[in-house]
């Protein structure tokens, strides 16, 4: 019997670990096909909710997904690692070395895997655009760790304010979903902070969100923009439209109008481009976001034994949006056609992408979706209930669909028995 295919999916997140999961069920399973996924984590987080790990209104130790265990028990393999090189002639992706940020001490040295096709689904960060002062001052939120750390952070900024009876200032650029959903949240921390009340006065907290454009959430229709602007103000949130950030300092924002933003806190949370090493792989086109061009069929312009999906991939001539529901759609449509590709050799077919519209959710405050026909709902105590629902149904739906339906069930279930027992907002 010939050697399986050897599979290579770089990128553990929405796309990447919901193909390696479906593949590793049929093909995996089989032995007909050799799966390793690649990521430079350890775990799976469903990124929409990175926000609200960074309020500490989520707990990620129940939502992490553990790529080892999980591997094991579907049929593929895990190498953690970071791609740092791609040589397509000898079919051969390269691995950094493993250093220790402290001392420097190389715990793994660069390490090479051989493959005879590739997906990449290694998602996308925040874009400076090369504001000066962003990266020395400005905190992203583009993956578990920067979450983590901007949680500290502020828990440490509460715990000063709340001792000394000072402001806590924070100033968030970018008023797409993120930056709209993260301003939000810190509110509700904070408000759920404030009923443990270990000092009689709640800390005021300044929450300024900046804008470049004219409104805020601006892939969504003009009313819900609106309304969600007007929910934000509600919640003593400044909203700052047409405030483009010309640099960053220690203290704030500088903006182009020759005006300031100070704040103790500085998130960049806006624009989209894909993490730099994709112009370092052998050749592969790019857009200028960094993105990997892809034929419709999702395989790269310049080699077809190299595919791409989700965030770090932008379709020739027909680019969608970097969301979640795009990078489950690309991922579900490789997991149905690649098997036939590997084993038959039949072509790929086109991807089409079903909109299925989007939804936003401000807290447990008010929430709005979008149908694909640009008709709005949401807003309000029951239609805002029902977007607030369905966005918690979305990340449901995916953990349903990595779990499987029993264990996703039980997870469900375990979150919402956690609740009666933890607090709301992370504390210790
Ligand atoms: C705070 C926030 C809120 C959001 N809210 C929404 C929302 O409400 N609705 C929506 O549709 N979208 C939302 N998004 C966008 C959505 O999360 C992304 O579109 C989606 O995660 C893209 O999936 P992906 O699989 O392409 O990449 P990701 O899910 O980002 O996964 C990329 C994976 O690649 C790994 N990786 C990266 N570089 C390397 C490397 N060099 N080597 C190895 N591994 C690597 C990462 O560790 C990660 O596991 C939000 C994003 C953020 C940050």
């Amino acid at each position: 019997m010939s050697n399986p295919f050897r599979l290579v999916i770089v990128g553990g997140g929405i796309a990447g670990l919901a193909l390696a999961t479906r593949l590793g069920k049929s093909l995996g399973r089989s032995g007909k096909l050799d799966i390793t996924l690649v990521d430079k984590g350890f775990s799976h987080v469903w990124k929409p909710m990175l926000h609200c790990f960074a309020a500490g209104t989520a707990r990620n130790e129940n939502d992490r997904i553990t790529f080892i265990s999980h591997a094991a028990g579907h049929n593929f393999r895990f190498c953690y690692g970071e791609i740092s090189g791609l040589d397509r002639a000898n079919r051969r992706i390269t691995l950094a070395p493993l250093v220790e940020k402290d001392d420097d001490n190389v715990v793994l040295e660069e390490r090479y895997l051989d493959y005879d096709g590739i997906v990449f689904a290694i998602g996308s960060r925040a874009n400076d655009f090369g504001t000066p002062g962003v990266l020395e001052h400005c905190i992203f939120l583009d993956n578990v760790v920067e979450a983590n750390n901007f949680n500290e952070r502020f828990r440490h900024a509460l715990l000063q304010a709340y001792g000394r009876g000072t402001p806590v200032d924070i100033a968030i650029v970018g008023g797409g979903a993120t930056g709209v959903q993260l301003a939000a949240e810190l509110h509700k921390a904070l408000e759920i902070g404030s009923l443990y009340n270990f000092t009689p006065k709640t800390p005021d907290m300044r929450v300024t969100l900046l804008e470049a454009g004219p409104r805020i959430l601006p892939s969504f229709p003009e009313d819900v923009s609106a309304a969600a602007h007007k929910q934000l103000e509600a919640l003593n949130i400044s909203v700052r439209t047409g405030a483009m950030v010309s640099g960053v300092d220690e203290s704030g924002f500088l903006l182009k109008d020759g005006s300031r933003v100070d704040a103790q806190f500085r998130v960049w949370a806006a624009g989209v481009k894909a993490p730099d090493v994709t112009r370092a792989l052998d050749g592969l086109e790019c857009t200028r976001g960094g993105q990997f061009v892809v034929k419709p069929s999702l395989q790269t312009t310049v080699d077809d034994r190299i595919f791409a999906m989700g965030d770090c991939s932008s379709i020739q001539n027909d680019p969608l949006p970097p969301t979640a529901q795009v990078a489950r759609q690309e991922a579900h449509h490789l997991a149905k056609h690649l098997p036939a590709w590997i084993l038959n050799q039949k072509p790929v077919p086109a991807f089409t992408f079903n909109n299925k519209g989007a939804i936003v959710a401000l807290g447990s405050y008010n929430g709005w979706g979008t149908f694909p026909d640009g008709k709005t709902f949401g807003g309000g105590a029951l239609h805002g209930l029902s977007a607030r629902l369905g966005h918690t149904a979305l990340y449901r739906q995916h953990q349903i669909e990595l779990y499987g339906l029993r264990r996703g069930l039980i997870a469900c279930l375990s979150d919402w028995l956690d609740g009666f027992v933890r607090p709301s907002v992370r504390m210790d």
